[in-house]
C-alpha cells in the first residue's frame, strides 16, 4: 500500500523531473571545463539542499568538486549507508546546446548528457523527494556521490569513489541499462595504451637505406596487436588512432598508436599488459615505447552483486517490472566498487538510447517508471 502511494506520488512527478533535466542539460557539464563543472556541482548541491540532505563538496584542483549528498535520519544513522553513483561530467564540449537543444518530440526528450546521465541525478532526487513526501522511513543512509571526471577515466574521482564504496553496504550506480533495459552485474575491464616508434628520417629518394620508417615498424606492429584480441574470451583490441611522419619524400622518423583494449578477466587484462610492456621490434634500429595500462579493472559479477541483483529483480517484480540482468563491454565507476568485493548494481539510469552521440534521449514515460524503482529500491534494501 505504501509502495503504490509512493509510485502514484513519483509519477506525478513527470512533468517537474523533464523541467528540471531541460535546465541540467542547458548548463552544460564538460569533463575538460573546470568553471563549467563547479557550477553545474553548486546547482545540483542546492538541488539536495532543498531535501534536507548534507552536503559535502570536495574541490578539486584540475576538476569540479566531488559532491557527496548525503540522507540520514537519527533512526538509520548507524546503519551502514547505501551508496549511489553519478557522474556529472558529460562528452560534450561546451556550446554543443546551440546546435542540439533541449527538445521534447513524442515520447523522447533528447539533449547531451540527458541520457548519460542527467536525467539520473534527477532519479536520485526525485527518488528521495517521493520518499520524504510520503513520510517513509529510509533504512539506512543514503549518500549520492557525483562525480566529475567519469568520462576521461575519473582519475580525481577514483580515490573518493573506492573510498565511499568501502563504506558502503551496496552501491548503485546510476549508468544507462542496456538497450533492452537490463540492469548490469558485469562490465568489461577497459585498457589504453599509448605505443611510440622511433625510426630515423633521410631522404626518401636520395639516401632511402639510412632511413629507418617508423611507420612500416607500426604497421607490422598494429597486425600484431590485432592478434592479440580473443575473440572467445571477449577480449578485444583496437588500434584508434594513428599519427606518424612529416613529409612523403621522408622516411618517417616518428610514429604513435593508440590503443583501446577490453577484457572480462583480470588475467586477460594481465596477458595484455605484459604483452604490450615486452612488444619486440620487427625493424632492426628501431625503438619502441610503450606507455599506460587497465584504468578501470573487469568489473566481474561477484556473488554478492548477484545477490544483489536478485533482491532488486524481486522489488521490481512488486511494481510489475520483469528486470533482467545484462553486462556490457563498456566501463564505469562500478567497476572500481566491485573490485573491492563491495556488492555493485550497475544500469539504474533512464531508459533511452544514444550515449555519446548525437540522438542522445530518454524515454519521457519510463522516467518516473525506472525512478519509483529507484526509490522502491533504498526503501527495501
Ligand atoms: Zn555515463
Amino acid at each position: 500500500m505504501t509502495l503504490e502511494k509512493l509510485q502514484t506520488k513519483i509519477k506525478g512527478y513527470q512533468s517537474s523531473m523533464l523541467e528540471a533535466l531541460e535546465q541540467l542539460v542547458n548548463l552544460e557539464s564538460p569533463s575538460t571545463d573546470k568553471p563549467a563543472l563547479d557550477s553545474y556541482a553548486q546547482k545540483l548541491a542546492a538541488r539536495f539542499e532543498t531535501l534536507g540532505a548534507e552536503i559535502t563538496l570536495i574541490p578539486n584542483p584540475t576538476s569540479g568538486p566531488q559532491l557527496a549528498t548525503t540522507l540520514r535520519t537519527p533512526q538509520n544513522s548507524s546503519k551502514k549507508p547505501g551508496l549511489l553513483l553519478c557522474h556529472y561530467d558529460t562528452v560534450w564540449p561546451l556550446g554543443t546546446i546551440e546546435q542540439q537543444p533541449f527538445r521534447v518530440d513524442g515520447n523522447k526528450a533528447y539533449g547531451p548528457g540527458a541520457y548519460d546521465m542527467k536525467a539520473s541525478h534527477l532519479m536520485a532526487e526525485f527518488a528521495l523527494r517521493g520518499i520524504t513526501e510520503v513520510g517513509l522511513q529510509l533504512p539506512r543512509p543514503i549518500v549520492i556521490l557525483f562525480t566529475s571526471d567519469e568520462e576521461i577515466g575519473s582519475l580525481t574521482s577514483r580515490g573518493i569513489i573506492e573510498e565511499h564504496a568501502l563504506q558502503s553496504k551496496y552501491v548503485l550506480v546510476l549508468e544507462p541499462p542496456t538497450a533492452e533495459g537490463a540492469l548490469k552485474t558485469a562490465r568489461k575491464g577497459v585498457g589504453n595504451f599509448i605505443l611510440q616508434v622511433k625510426g630515423r628520417a633521410a631522404h626518401a629518394g636520395s639516401q632511402p637505406e639510412l632511413g629507418i620508417s617508423a611507420i612500416n615498424e607500426l604497421a607490422h606492429q598494429i597486425l600484431y596487436l590485432q592478434n592479440l584480441a580473443d575473440h572467445e574470451q571477449g577480449t578485444t583490441v583496437n588500434v584508434g588512432v594513428i599519427k606518424g611522419g612529416t613529409r612523403s619524400n621522408v622516411i618517417a622518423a616518428r610514429a604513435e598508436a593508440i590503443i583501446d583494449v577490453r577484457a572480462w578477466t583480470q588475467q586477460e587484462a594481465k596477458r595484455i599488459e605484459n604483452t604490450m610492456g615486452s612488444l619486440q621490434p620487427v625493424s632492426p634500429g628501431v625503438e619502441l615505447e610503450v606507455q599506460g595500462g587497465f584504468n578501470r579493472p573487469p568489473m566481474i559479477r561477484s556473488e554478492a552483486s548477484a545477490d544483489l541483483f536478485h533482491e532488486v529483480q524481486q522489488i521490481g517484480a512488486k511494481l510489475g517490472l520483469d528486470l533482467q540482468e545484462g553486462s556490457t563491454g563498456g566501463g564505469s565507476d562500478g567497476n572500481f566498487t566491485a573490485a573491492l568485493g563491495v556488492a555493485t548494481l550497475d544500469g539504474l539510469g533512464a531508459m533511452g538510447d544514444g550515449a555519446h552521440a548525437s540522438h542522445e534521449h530518454i524515454l519521457v514515460s519510463d522516467l518516473p517508471v525506472r525512478t519509483g524503482l529507484l526509490a522502491a529500491i533504498l526503501l527495501e534494501l
